[in-house]
C-alpha cells in the first residue's frame, strides 16, 4: 500500500513537472507581454493594462477572478489607479489556502541600458527588460505553477491564489497591505503565503531586516555670502552631524551582525546611508550669495531582528545630543518618516521545508535559507494580514533587481514554475 501510494505520488509529480515543461513558452511569452507594459513606479504608469492581462490570464486558467481597487488611499487616483488582482481556485476544501502573490509595478529604468526596457527581448536563454526578474517573471512562475497543475489534473483539497499588486516598490501600501487591512489577504482566508520574488532559484528567503527612514535638519541664520561669519551655515552644521555618524555611529553598526542568514554578507550587519540632501539654494537655480539657513538630510537605517527599535533610535538622538553640547550654535532636529520591523518566517515551518525538498527535486542541489537584504511585501502579509506561514521564493538573479540590462533567466523561470508547483501540489494534498 505504501509503495502504490508512493508510485502514484511520483507518476503525479512526473505529470505535473510535464505539464510546466509543455508550457514552458507560455510562460515566457507571458513574462515578455508583462515587461512590455512600462508599469513604472513611481508614478505608477499603466497599472490597469497590467492588471487587466493579469485578470483575463487568471481567468483562461479558470480562476475565479477579483479586482480590488485601493479605495481610500490617497495614491490611488484617476490619473494613476491603484487596483490589484487576485484569482482564486477553491479545491476540494476551502483550506488550506495557498496564495502566490507578485507585485507588478517596476522600478524607472534608469541609464545604461543597450537594449529597449520595455521591449520584452528573448535573447540566449534570457528574459530581458525592467522588471524581467523584479518581478514579472515571478508572476509568471506564480500563474503557470497553479495551471499546471489544472492541466495535470490535480484536484487539491485546498484552495490556491494568485495575486498581482501594486505599488510594492514604494511600500506596498496600496498593494498587499491593502489586501491585507481587507481582510483578503490575511488568516481569516489565507494559511500559507509564497512571494515570488528574485533572491535566486535555490534560495528560500525567510524575512527581511527592519528599516528606519528619518530626517534630520539642522537650522542656522543666514546671512550675505561674503561674510559668512555673520551667519551659521546649516549646511556646515549638517557636514558636522554627517562626520560625527561616520566616525561614532557607522563603525558599531557594521561591528553588530546577526542570526538571520541575510545576503549578501555585508548586509548581515547594521547598515546606514544616506538617501538625499538638500540645503540652501537649489544647485541649478540661480544663484545668490547667501548662508543656508536649513539643510535636510534622509537617511536609511537598517536594523537587526536583534536590535531593538527605540534603541535604534536613542542611539541617533544621543549622538545629537553631543554634537549640540560640543558645537555652539548647532540645532538638530529628528523627524520619523517610515519605521518596518524585521520579519522572520518562524523556524520548521511547513513552507519552507516544502519548498526545500523541491528545491532539491527540481534542481539536484540543495536549498539555501536566506534573509532579505531589503523590505519587501512580506512585513504586510505578516504584521497586517497575521500570516506567519510567508517567504519568498522565485526566480531571476537578487543582484540583478533594478539594475540595467536587468534579465530573468528561461532555465530558471520554468524550474521555479516547477518548485512552486510541487511546493503547491506538497501544501495542498
Ligand atoms: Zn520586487
Amino acid at each position: 500500500m505504501c509503495c502504490n501510494t508512493r508510485v502514484t505520488d511520483l507518476a503525479l509529480v512526473e505529470r505535473v513537472l510535464a505539464a510546466v515543461d509543455a508550457c514552458a513558452d507560455e510562460i515566457v511569452d507571458f513574462t515578455s507581454a508583462l515587461v512590455r507594459i512600462p508599469t513604472v513606479n513611481p508614478p505608477g504608469d499603466h497599472y490597469t493594462e497590467c492588471v487587466d492581462l493579469i485578470g483575463a490570464q487568471l481567468a483562461s486558467c479558470g480562476f475565479d477572478v477579483d479586482y480590488i481597487a485601493a479605495e481610500g488611499r490617497p495614491e490611488h487616483t484617476p490619473a494613476h489607479p491603484r487596483v490589484n488582482v487576485i484569482g482564486r481556485r477553491p479545491g476540494r476544501t476551502a483550506r488550506p489556502t495557498v496564495h502566490l502573490n507578485g507585485h507588478f509595478d517596476v522600478v524607472p529604468e534608469g541609464a545604461g541600458w543597450t537594449m529597449d526596457p520595455f521591449g520584452g527581448i528573448v535573447r540566449d536563454g534570457r528574459i530581458y527588460g525592467r522588471g524581467a526578474c523584479d518581478m514579472k517573471a515571478g508572476i509568471a512562475a506564480a500563474l503557470y505553477a497553479a495551471e499546471a497543475l489544472r492541466r495535470a489534473g490535480v484536484r487539491p483539497n485546498g484552495s490556491v491564489e494568485v495575486s498581482g499588486t501594486v505599488d510594492e516598490e514604494s511600500g506596498g501600501f496600496a498593494g498587499v497591505a491593502y489586501l491585507a487591512a481587507q481582510k483578503r489577504l490575511s488568516t481569516e482566508h489565507v494559511d500559507y503565503v509564497i512571494i515570488p520574488e528574485p533572491l535566486n532559484v535555490d534560495r528560500v528567503c525567510i524575512g527581511h531586516r527592519g528599516v528606519y527612514w528619518f530626517e534630520l535638519e539642522t537650522r542656522g541664520r543666514t546671512a550675505h555670502g561674503s561674510m559668512p561669519f555673520l551667519g551659521v551655515s546649516a549646511i556646515d552644521h549638517m557636514a558636522l552631524v554627517i562626520d560625527r555618524i561616520q566616525r561614532e555611529l557607522v563603525p558599531s553598526l557594521t561591528g553588530r551582525s546577526t542570526a538571520m542568514p541575510v545576503v549578501p554578507d555585508e548586509a548581515r550587519h547594521a547598515t546606514l546611508n544616506i538617501n538625499g540632501i538638500a540645503g540652501g539654494q537649489p544647485v541649478d537655480g540661480i544663484q545668490t550669495p547667501c548662508v543656508a539657513d536649513i539643510c535636510r538630510a534622509v537617511f536609511d537605517r537598517r536594523f537587526l531582528a536583534e536590535e531593538v527599535f527605540d534603541g535604534v533610535r536613542s542611539e541617533i538622538q544621543s549622538l545629537m545630543a553631543r554634537a549640540t553640547r560640543d558645537v555652539p550654535g548647532l540645532q538638530v532636529a529628528l523627524r520619523d518618516l517610515m519605521v518596518v520591523l524585521p520579519v522572520q518566517t518562524p523556524g520548521g515551518s511547513p513552507l519552507v521545508g516544502s519548498l526545500e525538498r523541491h528545491i532539491q527535486q527540481v534542481l539536484g542541489r540543495p536549498a539555501v535559507q536566506v534573509a532579505s537584504p531589503g523590505t519587501y511585501d512580506h512585513k504586510h502579509v505578516d504584521r497586517i494580514g497575521g500570516i506567519k506561514h510567508c517567504v519568498a521564493y522565485g526566480p531571476g538573479i537578487l543582484d540583478l533587481a533594478h539594475q540595467p540590462d536587468e534579465w530573468c533567466r528561461v532555465e530558471d523561470l520554468v524550474n521555479a514554475t516547477k518548485v512552486l508547483a510541487l511546493t503547491v501540489l506538497d501544501l495542498l494534498t
